[in-house]
């Protein structure tokens, strides 16, 4: 998908507006639009890579960046201690409805298991 086109894309360019809680040269995060816990926080490449089936050997540094990211949102957002939920939903089955790769932050409440 082209850049333009892709939502978070844009996001990250500053073309479209979000509810921006961190970023920095590679990575950005902000409140997901509809949010199905107390914090709902989407971690997302600055890079576009539409899923994680896309990304590549070079891209680990930034894997595991995007990970750090996501512990150090759940410290600011005040859910590191009490416990959070990280997701990453992948391809159809996995329900994946944006396909720039992003893994979501979910904090504020007990998780359930299994998920749906
Ligand atoms: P997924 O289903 O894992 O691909 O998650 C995509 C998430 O992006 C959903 O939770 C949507 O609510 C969220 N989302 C879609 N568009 C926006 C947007 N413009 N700003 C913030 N969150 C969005």
């Amino acid at each position: 998908m082209p850049t333009e086109v892709c939502v978070f894309c844009r996001i990250a360019n500053g073309d479209s507006d979000a509810a921006i809680v961190y970023r920095d040269e590679q990575v950005i995060a902000f409140r997901d639009i509809r949010p199905v816990a107390p914090i709902h926080v989407l971690i997302v490449p600055i890079k576009h890579i539409a899923s994680l089936n896309d990304a590549l050997p070079e891209d680990e540094t930034l894997l595991t960046h995007l990970l750090g990211v996501a512990r150090q949102v759940a410290v600011q957002e005040g859910v590191a201690a009490g416990g959070y939920r990280l997701v990453l939903n992948s391809g159809k089955n996995g329900g994946q409805s944006v396909f720039h790769l992003h893994v979501h932050l979910l904090g504020g409440r007990s998780m359930q298991w299994p998920p749906g």
